[in-house]
């Protein structure tokens, strides 16, 4: 099996090859059972196609607009070494002798499900015997998702951080077609060069085929098509000839997958504290925005399991400066700019929301983008700061209580709680307001924003009012701060 040939990916008709999906005009979906697998998918297929088409930013806009023939796509593959994708090597590299390898069950590589004793590795499924069989075609995404999205302290001492960090959080464009979604997050090859500042005699090869030696990883060393497949585990999936319906697809197969073993890469990227300390730098993943810091560039990543995304959408599409961190958009929402969008397009967020070994959540959120992001960029801009605004006008409001003598704790977990709620809810009302992104103007959006913003802040605060209606001194401090809340708005 070729991944850039065969068909290996699982749809709603049946399993197809990138090619396919590429060339024709039929509306394929991808049927994964997991949302976090999906969203490896589309980053595995997008980084995939990268490596097929190796457009410039002009055959880039040309394949976006017009499509791929299949002549062009079987001209690009005769001029590149496409057996680097044969099932047997992609992404697979060979353990040093006297390795350990340990062995895990695949269950672990659905991202921190709970299958041993480690009480560091809480599962987000309830059955784990919904997770223990897969088809070989799957091992490709799992294995993936375990270099570019997974955290290293998931697997314990036998964990590695790779070239994005741990947990990153990524942004990626989404079509109408899942063809508009792969090619929108293509990487055109002239664009990220001018972009990425790498070496000249950077590496183009991928891991599996010139060896990562060294301790340190220098970023502008690595090339485009080894970046976004770098490894930092040497894998392997024993496969036994035994049928199986796949638990990550669904669909039937002749041979099954049960177990991996993982051996860790011994050097360091400059994703990791002591890559970073070394001096390997920040190799910059197209799907990764940015913080940079006065001590080092960081990934973005999810904060705890109350954080929304709508907060730091304006950061990922058009940056933000703060007085510690300027935080920088991924690549591909520049790139995205560059490109002409006929058909309305999304902003998928994703991720997961790890604490330490465990993931303790996911993110998979999508924001209407306007046709030109260049020049709309603020129609988006403005509703994010209208909610931005609103969070604060509440939390101004409920900060009257603190000045009543009351315990601390029971005070600011009224306020936490309240403003969790807020924040939560705001999600989908921003969401819900983006949808007309393209339909409305500016001002009308962020008179959207205000109305129902502000009426939802309002909710929440009476919910907090009527409940203690009844505790005299509490009730007065609320009423002084909904003056607040009133006035500011
Ligand atoms: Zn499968």
């Amino acid at each position: 099996m070729n991944l850039l040939k065969d068909d290996f990916i699982s749809t709603n008709h049946g399993k197809v090859s990138l090619k396919t999906i590429l060339i024709t005009d039929t509306d394929y979906q991808l049927q994964y059972f997991f949302d976090e697998v999906q969203l490896a998918m589309l980053q595995l297929l997008s980084s995939l196609a990268t490596a097929a088409l190796q457009p410039t930013i002009a055959e880039l806009r040309k394949y976006v607009s017009d499509g791929v023939t299949e002549e062009q796509y079987d001209n690009k593959l005769s001029g590149m070494n496409s057996e680097w994708f044969d099932s047997g090597n992609f992404m697979r590299s060979i353990p040093p002798e006297g390795a350990k390898n340990p062995e895990a069950p695949i269950t672990k590589l659905l991202s921190g499900i709970e299958c041993g004793t480690s009480s560091n590795a809480i599962g987000l499924f309830s059955e784990i015997q919904n997770a223990e069989v897969i088809c070989p075609d799957c091992t490709h995404v799992l294995n993936y998702n375990l270099h570019m999205n997974i955290k290293g302290e998931c697997f314990g001492p036998t964990g590695a951080t790779g070239i994005r960090g741990g947990g990153a959080i990524s942004t990626l464009i989404s079509g109408d077609t899942l063809r508009q979604t792969i090619l929108h997050n293509c990487i055109a090859t002239d664009h990220f060069h001018d972009y990425a500042q790498l070496d000249s005699d950077s590496n183009e090869q991928p891991m599996w085929i010139s060896r990562l030696d060294g301790q340190v990883y220098l970023a502008p060393k690595i090339g485009l098509i080894r970046g976004l497949f770098a490894l930092a585990y040497h894998v392997s999936f024993p496969i036994e000839n035994e049928s199986c319906i796949c638990h990550v697809c669904g669909q039937s197969s002749d041979q099954s997958v049960k177990r991996f073993f993982r051996e860790k890469y011994k050097g360091s990227y400059g994703s990791t504290k002591t890559g970073r300390d070394a001096g390997a730098g920040w190799w910059p993943h197209p799907y990764t925005p940015r913080s940079i810091r006065e001590d080092g560039t960081y990934a973005i990543s999810a904060r705890d399991q109350n954080w929304n995304s709508w907060q730091e959408l304006s950061s990922y599409i058009v940056g933000k400066e703060t007085d510690k961190a300027l935080v920088e958009p991924a690549y591909i929402v520049r790139q995205y700019q560059e490109l002409t969008n006929p058909r309305r397009t999304n902003l998928l967020i994703g991720g997961n929301i790890a604490d330490q070994g465990s993931i303790v959540g996911r993110v998979y959120d999508l924001f209407s983008m306007p046709a030109s992001l260049k020049k709309q960029h603020s129609k988006v801009t403005q509703v994010i700061d209208m909610g931005l605004a609103q969070k604060e006008y509440l939390s101004i409001a409920l900060n009257k209580m603190f000045g009543i003598g009351y315990d601390k704790n029971f005070v600011s977990g009224i306020k936490e709680q309240a403003i969790d709620h807020f924040v939560s809810n705001a999600q989908q009302i921003i969401q819900k307001i983006l949808l007309d992104v393209d339909r409305k103007e500016a001002a009308e959006l962020r008179k959207d924003a205000i109305v129902e913003l502000k009426r939802e802040a309002r909710k929440i605060y009476s919910g907090i009012q009527r409940k203690y209606q009844h505790d005299f001194p509490l009730f007065k401090a609320l009423v002084r701060g909904e003056f607040i809340l009133n006035k500011n708005n």
